[in-house]
């Protein structure tokens, strides 16, 4: 295991401050610095950025952010039993790590972040992954507040987060991450990197919003793709029917053909959709 300041291996860490994972708060830790600090790489430079985490847990992420050159941490953890960890990391690098206890998902981290360039990277939660995901994809005003994201999730919703048309994964966070966001899988992350071992592989992602997205209203996107992909075996001229009376005007609208199916319209045939209902919902 790598050795990149003078604090405990995580192993102790954890034994010391009795970090028993838990379950119902996702916690599967990551031991090995070596891989955490490549985590930190992928997020791009750190030197002039704050760098939001979410769920330090014994702290392997927020080490190797601090290590890697990070201006600044501003960690959320809900466990309490991290605290003391996560003090010891604060001590460690003076006035670069902020702890705020509390749950990600209510607090307003937009408000948190002082003046210059923000990133998030956290190894998320599995069962509040996807749920923060969408919260950061649906800001307003966008360009949002931080310059990237890079996260960790399991490899089966990494693929649907970077999925584009005819891909098997394609769906509704696939059209809402690729409309607002260019989004990568960087590298996967086997079971056996974590303490303890999830039941599936992981992956990293890395989104880059985009300066200018396609003009759209999101919660216009968000019905229509409900729409597509909530029955995503049928038709358009079947599945749209949802949105009322008009919706093959939608799918003329966006040069798209009734017979098609939803994993087969790329991010732009659901603007356009998405445009056109407003249009009618707004006569
Ligand atoms: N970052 C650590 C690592 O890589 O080893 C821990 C990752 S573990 C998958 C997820 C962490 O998120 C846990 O420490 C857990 O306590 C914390 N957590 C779970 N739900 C949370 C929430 N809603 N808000 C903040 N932290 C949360």
């Amino acid at each position: 295991m790598a050795q990149i300041d003078s604090l405990p291996p995580l192993r102790d860490v954890i034994e010391q401050h009795d970090l028993r994972a838990k379950k119902s708060l996702g916690q599967n830790f990551l031991l090995d610095l070596n891989l955490t600090c490549r985590i930190a790489r992928a997020a791009g430079t750190l030197e002039t950025h704050t760098v939001i985490e979410v769920g330090p847990g014994p702290g392997g992420l927020t080490r190797a952010l601090l290590h890697e050159g990070a201006k600044k941490v501003i960690a959320i953890e809900m466990d309490r039993r991290a605290l003391g960890a996560l003090n010891e990391i604060a001590h460690h690098y003076p006035g670069r790590l902020e702890i705020i206890e509390g749950d990600a998902l209510k607090v307003d981290i937009k408000s948190l972040v002082p003046e210059g360039p923000v990133r998030i990277v956290a190894n998320l939660p599995y069962n509040v992954g996807t749920q923060l995901l969408l919260g950061w994809l649906e800001q307003d005003p966008w360009p949002p507040f931080y310059d990237s994201l890079t996260l960790m999730f399991q490899k089966e919703v990494a693929e649907r987060i970077i999925a584009t048309q005819e891909d098997k994964a394609y769906g509704r966070l696939g059209v809402i991450a690729g409309w607002r966001c260019d989004a990568i899988k960087m590298f996967d992350v086997s079971r056996e990197a974590f303490s303890p071992p999830p039941k599936v592989t992981s992956s990293i992602v890395h989104l880059t919003p985009r300066q200018a997205p396609l003009p759209c209203t999101l919660k216009y996107l968000e019905q229509v793709t409900a729409a597509a992909f909530g029955q995503r075996r049928k038709m358009l001229r079947q599945s749209l029917k949802s949105l009322g009376s008009d919706h093959l005007s939608l799918i003329e609208a966006a040069g798209l053909e009734p017979t098609q199916r939803a994993e087969t319209v790329p991010v732009e045939g659901f603007v356009d959709m998405a445009n056109a209902l407003e249009r009618l919902r707004s006569a």
